[in-house]
């Protein structure tokens, strides 16, 4: 208990597994927590007085997978002598520390999402974000606007999250946040790994270098203080050197296209919005990716897309081109689904955790690259020549990992049969010895045959009692006396002999000799391996990015998309849009449409018309393309010209937030005044319905002057979808607006909607419809639309709500529910007062009662209006 003590001391916030013969125990409060988290039995030692929980050591990986998805940190203390060989107590070390956010493990990642570690330097005036992947040894970091550090901190999807510890009193009210936002773990560390000075040490130790300079870095920042958190963690958790982690790259505030979480949610890029699944989003839609890396990469580029049109035009080029050719396409697919998760293969050399199999996976993924590079030359473009080179240089390492590693290298780097024959002299001959020995045993069991005349006699082996001849009863007597006895099965008894135990001794002690060789040659293997590191990651990237190019290529040609055409003006024309996910879901049963932007000039697009009849999915089409062409991705549309976006801010709908449990006008209001303040001219707004949240007059005047002041003082590229069709007055009155709406066609008493968005303003909502196509009785619309009709007629224009007149409210009350028709239409003509009708309002109800008469009849020639005004 010393022992444990003094290690769980060390680990501080972990749960100490502490690993006791066969299994590995966890004590106290670790104990408590552990058997709840894992539903195992807690039991206890000491009369009591010390809670225990253990798990078998076999399984550990299961569990450990299991208390890590908890949010939790697991330090893993191994016995790392053989007890029956121990003097005293069995020495234990802490051998490595597993966290939510250092996960190189395959068991513990999932293939397709990006395992990451943050470390965040709030500082008042320049906050600073650190990120890194530890199984790809990818370091980002990144200063920003306090404001948008949690903004910026959510694109990077970290798992888990360093902070200073003491900053303030009591808890860090960001942790709060940050668990709320990004759903991290967050750990608190000494605040001197962040100070200045200690961050530059740890880093300038990590890569080798006198200071920063050569990374491009001039003077610290909250950022690298961040970073050197980031290295300190690291080297603890992997007790040791992580040796394949990159310089830190810094991430400029205008390389990306910003992205806020509203935004990114709303548009639906990772997930769905109402289910939260993969399935559906834009990150499925437009992923044909052959190799895990390049489904990795692919959602860092959507969350990151680019705003240098050179970049841009880099991926555009290539997608084009491997579009056009499928030979090589296909060659380049291929070898991207023979290749294996290289990216994370050279994670695990980096912290020496490579085993003989994955190292021999490794040669064999790298073999694949001589036939890649062969079919990006014919390619004839300077950028896949550019790609063709990080490729190169690898086929010797390929080789030599492919000779001398056995096809079935096993997975424990101890017990031998990892390199292949003629790979050492040494080992050749010790394994020579036991080889030898296997036709050994078979002569010397002919020879007891024949001296002991026992026909059934044989030799054989087992793991406590080494070799032995095994005499079955019948034969006991011809047993000679030189025969000692060992051990007494069912019908036999086991013997050996001298001679016997002379070469057992000799056997295993060439064979063990001979896997501490295997042993000391695979260490000496990884280790060069190792050294090419930085290459081997340079070959990943570029094949995760062919993979991501090519996957896009595959859905260009597919669905016929185009390649957009950046400009330098701000604008965005697009003819016969589709939005990616519908239009792959329904195919040619989704209808295309234009969009015309210019910002400063025709700015803003109202857009109105029914429910349903697809405001949203246009307005978000808009934004997905947009999104999609600054990700070098071709879009699906006949034709797209667009100049940069710096934002694209997204305003979707109100009903999902219901969960945070702010009043979602509140929310509403909060990420509109966010857009307000931060869209400049090079921005792209969607709105949806903004200002549905209050009351109709309230929400009107506001959205009013929200769309004015966009299109006025902002002049950024806007698309509004309302149910307010007061608003396309503004159509009217401002230049900058243009009205749009969804075309509808009715058919015989049917509402008909086109998804055709058209020039002009929608005039009527059609709400009714919509409820009767949902199947709403016959029955409850006609008595709505009764309603509806009183309801318009009673509308007071001071007390903004319709008042009803007693007349009215008798009528109300008289619902009939088995009224014949006939009967209904003459109680209605004697509760009618024509002085109380406007024509618009006779020829309407007259044509509601042919309707009740004949129920064939035609709709009215136009329904009221749904809102008030
Ligand atoms: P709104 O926002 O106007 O209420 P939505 O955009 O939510 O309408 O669209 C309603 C439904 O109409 C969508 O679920 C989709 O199935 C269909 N839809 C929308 N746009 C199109 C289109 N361009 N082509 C085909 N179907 C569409
Ligand atoms: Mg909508």
């Amino acid at each position: 208990m010393r022992q444990y003590r003094e290690q769980k001391a060390r680990v501080g916030d972990a749960l100490l597994l502490f690993r006791m013969g066969d299994f590995y125990e966890l004590f106290y409060d670790d104990a408590v927590l552990g058997a709840k988290l894992l539903g195992i039995a807690l039991t206890s030692r000491d009369g009591g007085r010390t809670p225990l929980a253990g798990i078998p050591h076999h399984a550990l990986e299961s569990y450990l997978a299991r208390l890590v998805a908890a949010g939790q940190k697991v330090a893993i203390s191994e016995q790392i002598e053989d007890a029956s060989q121990a003097r005293g107590l069995v020495r234990r070390e802490i051998v490595r520390i597993v966290t939510p956010g250092t996960l190189t493990d395959e068991a513990l990642l999932d293939r397709l999402t990006s395992n990451v570690l943050a470390a965040l330097v709030p500082h008042e005036r320049e906050a600073g974000l650190a990120t890194l992947e530890l199984a790809s040894g990818e370091l980002i970091v990144q200063t920003c606007e306090p404001a948008h550090l949690l903004d910026e901190l959510g694109r990077a999807a970290p798992a888990e999250v360093l902070l200073a510890e003491g900053r303030g009193v009591g808890r860090d009210p960001l942790e709060e946040e940050i668990r709320q936002r990004t759903g991290a773990a967050v750990t608190y560390r000494s605040v001197a790994d962040f100070q200045p000075h200690r961050a530059l040490g740890l880093l300038t130790e990590q890569f080798q270098t006198r200071d920063l300079t050569g990374f491009g870095f001039e003077r610290m920042d909250a950022s690298l203080q961040a970073a050197g958190a980031l290295v300190a963690y690291v080297r603890e958790t992997q007790q040791g050197a992580a040796r394949h982690l990159r310089p830190p790259r810094r991430r400029a505030p205008r390389e990306h296209v910003v992205l806020d979480p509203t935004t990114l949610r709303a548009l639906e890029i990772e997930r769905t919005l109402r289910t939260g699944q993969r399935e559906g989003s834009l990150l499925e839609a437009v992923d044909r990716t052959a190799n895990p890396m390049g489904a990795r990469l692919l959602r860092q580029w959507l969350c990151f897309p680019l705003r240098d049109p050179v970049a841009i035009g880099r991926r555009q080029g290539l997608v084009e081109a491997l579009r056009s050719d499928g030979r090589r396409r296909g060659i380049i697919r291929e070898a991207l689904r023979e290749l294996g998760d290289l990216e994370r293969m050279v994670g695990r050399l980096g912290v020496q955790r490579t085993h003989p199999r994955e190292l021999r996976a490794l040669g064999d993924g790298l073999r694949r690259l001589p036939a890649v590079r062969e079919a990006l030359r014919g390619l004839g473009l300077t950028e896949a020549e550019e790609l063709c080179a990080v490729l190169d240089g690898l086929d010797a390492l390929a080789e030599r990992l492919c000779s001398t590693l056995r096809r079935d290298a096993p997975v424990t780097v101890r017990e031998g049969g990892i390199f292949a024959e003629g790979v050492h002299p040494e080992l050749d001959r010790l394994r020579g010895i036991s080889r030898d020995g296997q036709s050994w045993l078979a002569e010397f069991q002919a020879r007891q045959i024949e001296r002991t005349g026992i026909p059934s006699l044989k030799v054989g082996y087992n793991r406590i009692f080494g070799y032995y001849i095994e005499v079955t009863h019948p034969h006991r007597e011809r047993v000679p006396s030189d025969y000692r006895r060992r051990q007494t099965v069912k019908n036999a008894e086991r013997y050996v002999t001298d001679e016997l135990q002379r070469y057992e001794s000799e056997v295993l002690a060439a064979q063990s000799r001979a896997n501490d060789l295997e042993h000391e040659l695979f260490i000496e293997l990884r280790e060069s391996v190792a050294l090419e590191i930085p290459r081997l990651q340079a070959a990943a990237r570029a094949m995760a990015e062919l993979d991501v190019l090519a996957g896009w290529a595959e859905l260009a040609r597919a669905g016929r998309w185009c390649r957009p055409e950046l400009v330098d003006e701000p604008l965005l024309y697009i003819e016969q849009g589709r939005h990616p996910v519908l239009s792959q879901r329904i195919g040619p049963a989704f209808v295309p449409n234009d969009t015309e932007l210019l910002a400063g000039g025709r700015s803003l697009a109202l857009i109105t018309g029914p429910n349903m009849a697809g405001k949203s999915t246009y307005i978000r089409q808009v934004a997905l393309l947009t999104l999609l062409a600054h990700c070098g991705c071709l879009v699906p549309a006949a034709r797209m010209r667009l100049g940069v976006v710096d934002r694209i801010f997204t305003r979707v709908g109100a009903s999902d937030e219901l969960a945070r449990g702010q009043s979602t006008f509140m929310i509403e209001m909060l990420e509109t005044s966010n857009i307000l303040h931060n869209a400049t001219r090079d921005s792209l707004v969607i709105l949806d319905e903004v200002g549905r949240g209050t009351s109709t007059f309230d929400g009107l005047a506001l959205a009013w002057a929200i769309t004015e002041h966009l299109a006025t003082r902002c002049g950024c590229r806007t698309l509004f979808a309302t149910h307010y069709h007061e608003l396309t007055e503004l159509a009217e009155l401002l230049e900058p607006v243009q009205a749009l709406n969804v075309a509808v066609r009715e058919y015989e008493d049917q509402v008909v909607f086109l998804h055709r968005i058209v020039p002009g303003a929608a005039d009527r909502s059609y709400g009714l419809h919509v409820a009767r196509l949902a199947g709403i009785p016959a029955a409850v619309l006609e008595r709505a639309h009764a309603v509806l009709i009183e309801l318009e007629r009673s509308f007071d224009r001071q007390a903004r709500r319709p008042v009803l007149a007693a007349a009215q409210r008798r009528r109300l009350r008289q619902l009939r529910l088995f009224e014949e028709p006939e009967e209904a239409v003459v109680r209605e003509l004697r509760e009618l007062n024509p002085a109380e009708l406007t024509p618009q309002h006779a020829l309407e109800t007259i044509a509601l009662w042919r309707r009740k008469l004949d129920p064939q009849e035609p709709p009215a020639p136009s329904a009221a209006p749904e809102s008030p005004a």
